[in-house]
């Protein structure tokens, strides 16, 4: 499949996980991939050297993106390969997938838990969104990873829910703000996915049927479950879809 062809996509988060999945996924379609890290620079070598193995392009980058300079540090890098590679420095797609997984109460949260999980899952978004927008092409796409926690309600997952739901807000109000460049903005809503995130979960037998119990198809998802509903965001074939919220649980919520 060539849907992506001459599209550059950068994938946060993409040396592990679902952001891994999403990078393999759009270099099969044919975007040349920017796989960026937060620590683990040789996963995130390997996942290049996946992509180039099976005849696609990619590149890493790496930045820690707890702090608004790390946006700052991880576009001054995209700017420079960009002119290495093409001359320029406009991409098409970004996918903000970084993100932490976080347990806690009402009753357990703290000041500062709440401030970490809100840094990498909404400041973050947020402010690459803010520092792609002159580099985006027009047409170009914008995928958040959310989660279908938004639309279960975790006690015990307090902080991270809220995380998850103000970028649900940060989608829908994007897409109406760069509707008139044709940019869509959505988000991809995962139920449990197989991800070091829920190796807790998923290593033991009350987790595993806890995960399966909850969508209809009797398992939890898989990064490539994720990664295909990314590729369709990120394709053409996806123009008049904007804004929306795209579950990925294997239908939990219903
Ligand atoms: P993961 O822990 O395997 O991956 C998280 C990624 O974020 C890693 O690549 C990590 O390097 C990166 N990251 C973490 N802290 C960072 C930092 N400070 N700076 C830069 N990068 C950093 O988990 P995953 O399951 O692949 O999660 C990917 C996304 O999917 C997250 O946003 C998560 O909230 C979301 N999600 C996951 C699930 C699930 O069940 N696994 C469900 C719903 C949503």
């Amino acid at each position: 499949m060539s849907m992506l062809k001459g599209k550059i996509a950068l994938v946060t988060g993409a040396s592990r996980g679902i952001g891994r999945g999403i990078a393999l996924r759009l270099a099969q379609d044919g975007a040349i991939v920017v796989v960026h890290y937060g620590k683990n620079y040789d996963a995130a070598e390997e996942v290049v050297r996946e992509i180039q193995h099976k005849g696609g392009s990619a590149l890493t980058l790496g930045a820690d993106l707890n702090i608004v300079n790390g946006v700052h540090d991880l576009y001054a890098g995209l700017d420079e390969a960009l002119e290495k590679h093409t001359g320029g420095n406009q991409f098409d797609i970004l996918v903000n997938n970084a993100g932490i997984g976080q347990g806690g109460t009402i009753e357990e949260t703290t000041e500062q838990s709440f401030d970490e999980v809100l840094s990498l899952n909404v400041k973050a978004p947020l402010f690459l969104i803010q520092q792609a927008l002159p580099r985006l092409r027009d047409e170009g796409r914008i995928i958040n990873i959310s989660s279908a926690v938004t639309r279960l309600a975790f006690p015990n997952f307090l902080g991270y829910s809220i995380s998850k739901g103000a970028l649900n807000t940060l989608t829908f109000v994007l897409a109406q703000h760069l509707g008139n460049r044709s940019i869509t903005v959505n988000a991809i809503l995962p139920g449990i996915i197989d991800t070091d995130m829920n190796a807790g979960t998923l290593q033991d037998p009350g987790g595993q049927k806890f995960a399966a119990g909850l969508s209809p198809f009797n398992r939890w998802g898989q990064p490539e479950d994720v990664a295909d509903i990314a590729a369709f965001l990120a394709s053409s074939d996806s123009r008049w879809i904007t804004g929306q919220l795209i579950d990925a649980s294997g239908g939990s919520h219903i």
